[in-house]
């Protein structure tokens, strides 16, 4: 008998549910990917330097032309000036990052507090350090954090909290007076805060990302992580950053340097020459996908699902209530999968304590023109 370190962790709802898309020919909205190619001049980049040789271990941080273009994005979308050398870490990915800041400040018994539905890398990364994880859920339709309930969680035991804006799934954003109470309800307590901001390009009807590197309070206490993956739609790429006041990015690498050493050397030269030549890129992806969010959603008004369209991320929540109320989520997905040709992701998942009554899928709308037609096609025939 294997004595399981995460003995009620199985096969993420992601892998799951494409494989099943995969099995039925079903139109994959489910795990979070464009099905579009990245920008030409980023892919071209990749092969120059694969060309010219770039092909060994990257350093430990990250390559500096890489960090000094994070350096310069987070100035220019957030007036902040962070220090490239001793502030920004490149990691394989967001999930690296957040792993490793996780390991980095949790002990054994140490709580650490998440707010449900929740990305399902936090929890299995607080029990592998020892902590536990205390989930409050966020409430009503708009999923907003519910600061009481925050304040009465807290405890002396309370070391790390994690937030995610824009928020998977819901698509919420956090406002200034969130951050603001966060700052207050913690400033007399010894804890770290991981802001989860991979969306932090993905936000609609005008709306600004709201980061933690622009609150001075929380950032001296924080790990702000991102992805290229969500920005550059690139998500195979896995490559991601965590930006952290220099003692605490001291800690990270520490746990970085062994849990992967370094992220793919000329991924991150091709992702540097990109950001240097075109930083206005990301000007342009709210609009980009806020057209594939309205298209998706013009389109679903024909259909029984029921939504409010989403604020940020390439996620929409749907209520399949008014379509088949007698089954729960996870059931759904299945049925909508095997039986009209649409996979999503049940929401349920990312419940300590699933919401007996809720009936939501998340669909993703990272898609062509056409394979958002086809799937809506399929979604308003139900
Ligand atoms: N956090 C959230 C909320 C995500 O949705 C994702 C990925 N989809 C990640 C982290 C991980 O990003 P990466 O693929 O760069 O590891
Ligand atoms: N973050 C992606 C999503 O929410 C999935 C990443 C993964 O497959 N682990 O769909």
């Amino acid at each position: 008998m294997i004595r399981s370190k995460l003995p009620n962790v199985g096969t993420t709802i992601f892998t799951t549910m494409s494989q099943l898309a995969a099995q039925t020919g079903a139109v994959n909205l489910s795990q979070g990917f464009p099905d579009f190619n990245a920008p030409l001049a980023l892919l071209d980049a990749v092969g120059r330097h694969v060309a010219a040789g770039h092909n060994q271990y990257a350093p430990m941080t990250g390559v500096a032309a890489l960090r000094e273009q994070v350096a310069c994005k987070v100035a220019r979308h957030y007036g902040v000036t962070v220090d490239a050398e001793l502030e920004v870490t490149i990691t394989p990915g967001a999930t690296e990052a957040i792993f490793c800041a996780i390991q980095a400040v949790i002990q054994a018994g140490d709580e650490v507090i998440v707010f449900d539905p929740c990305y399902d890398a936090y929890a299995p990364a607080v029990a592998l350090a020892g902590g536990q994880c205390v989930h409050l859920q966020l409430s009503g339709d708009d999923f907003r954090i519910d600061w009481q309930a925050f304040a009465e969680a807290l405890s002396p035991r309370t070391r790390l909290v994690i937030l995610n804006a824009p928020h998977n799934p819901s698509g919420a954003l956090i406002t200034r007076a969130d951050l603001d109470q966060l700052a207050q309800l913690t400033a007399e307590r010894d804890l770290y805060l991981i802001s989860d901001e991979v969306y932090e390009h993905l936000v609609y009807d005008g709306a600004q990302h709201v980061s933690v590197l622009a609150h001075e309070q929380l950032y001296a206490r924080a790990f702000v992580v991102s992805s290229f993956g969500k920005s550059y739609h690139v998500t195979g790429w896995k490559t991601g950053y965590v930006i952290a006041p220099p003692a605490l990015s001291v800690e990270l690498r520490k746990v970085h340097q062994y849990v992967n050493f370094c992220g793919v050397t000329p991924l991150q030269h091709a992702l540097a020459d990109f950001m240097a030549e075109q930083p206005e890129y990301l000007d342009q992806l709210p609009a980009f996908y806020q057209a594939k969010r309205d298209l998706f959603c013009d389109l679903l008004q024909g259909s029984r699902f029921r939504f409010t369209r989403t604020p940020g991320t390439y996620f929409q929540l749907v209520d399949y209530s008014a379509i088949r109320p007698d089954l729960n989520d996870v059931e759904m997905a299945q049925w909508l999968t095997r039986e009209h040709g649409v996979a999503s992701i049940p929401i349920s998942v990312f419940y300590q304590q699933p919401v007996a009554e809720q009936r939501l899928l998340r669909l993703c709308f990272a898609k062509r023109e056409e394979t958002l037609q086809h799937a809506a096609e399929k979604l308003c025939a139900i």
